[in-house]
This record gives C-alpha cells, structure tokens and sequence, in this order.
C-alpha cells in the first residue's frame, strides 16, 4: 500500500497530513488564483513532516467558474465558490501523476460540510473511486475524514496551532482577502477549536 495525499494547503488537508502522514503528496495549480499560498503552505508542512512532495502544474482556469477561478459561479452554482467538476479534474489529475509514483491509494481532505457541494459527498467518493478502480493500476480513493467537522479533525490529528496558522483557506487570493467562504471557515476554525492565533502551538 503506497498512500498519496492530495493536498491543497487548507486546514483539512494539511491537518489529514498531520494525523495519517502520507507517503507523498501531490498539491495542483490548475489555475486556482491562490495556487502560490497553497503550494507554499503545503510544502512547509511537508519539509516539517519529511513527506516528499509533488506540485503538478496545469492551467484550467478556462474551465473554472466562481471565487477560486475570479469570475462569477456559474448559475448552476450552490455557492460563490463552485467550480464544476472540481474533485473529479482534482482526482483524475492526481492520479494520472500517482500512478508512475506506483501509488495505491489516493486520499482527500474532505469533510463533512464538504457534501454541501455534490462532489464532496460519500456518494461521490465511492464513484469515482469505482470509475479507478476499473483501471489500470486499480487505484482506490478515500477520503478519511469525511465524517468529521473541520474542528473535529483538527482536534483528532494533534496538530498544533503554531502549524495550522500555516494554512491557506482562502479562495481568492494568495494573501487572505478576510471575507470569502474559505477565509470564514479559517477564523470560525480557530474558535472552535480553542486555538489562539497569537500564540504559537
Ligand atoms: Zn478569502
């Protein structure tokens, strides 16, 4: 069993790397305005847990809709941050570079407010792990945390608070523009669990 993490730099991938340690991690730009944080929040963490890691460059931006592509959602959108068939690129992409990395198993960062978008649900998961599965290499998906809160898993994985901070949570931009869904969910994060900010865990 050889486990990749796909890992954005936000609060859940980062805190899921905490807790499991991965063999690898692999974090995409695929045009995501905030591509650079990301990758930078993701590869601290990975030279702190000696996980080697993998960025793979491609640019989708054309395809995107919404915050993390800096247009207006689509009108099919849920929510400002809807980019349609986001987990499905995210995954296929990943896996078309795991597979020379002889990965078995490719891991996800959902949570459980992630089902508010269709891809981010259990169903969801089981398909497209179904779709690999019926290929070459047999590659299966998880996603195990997907029946935790943020806070939940932040509290499972131990993760300090010091490292936490390092996470990038904001959709539009490579600083944290302190009002989009992500940005909220970073701050509403740190109360809950407890964690001050200030001090470094
Ligand atoms: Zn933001």
């Amino acid at each position: 069993m050889k486990v990749a993490l796909l890992l954005s730099g936000g609060m859940d991938s980062l805190s899921l790397a905490w807790w499991k340690r991965p063999d690898l991690a692999f974090t995409l730009n695929y045009g995501q305005l905030a591509a650079q944080a990301e990758i930078a929040a993701s590869r601290a963490i990975c030279e702190r847990l000696k996980i080697p890691h993998q960025v793979v460059e491609i640019d989708c931006r054309d395809l995107g809709s919404g915050d993390m592509a800096g247009r207006n959602a689509d009108g099919l959108a849920p929510a400002s941050d809807w980019w349609p068939y986001r987990n499905q690129m995210l995954v296929t992409l990943a896996a078309m570079k795991a597979i020379s990395y002889g990965v078995t198993h490719l891991w996800l960062g959902t949570v459980k407010s992630d089902a508010f978008h269709r891809d981010g649900s259990s169903e969801f998961m089981s398909a497209i792990s179904h779709l690999l599965s019926l290929q070459e290499g047999g590659m299966v998906v998880e996603a195990p945390a997907i029946e935790l809160s943020t806070a939940e898993l932040v509290r499972v994985s131990g993760i300090p608070s010091g490292f936490l901070a390092w996470a990038h949570s904001c959709h539009k931009a490579d600083v944290p523009c302190g009002n989009c869904r992500g940005c909220n969910k970073y701050f509403e994060v740190f109360e809950e669990v407890g964690y001050d900010l200030d001090r470094p865990g």
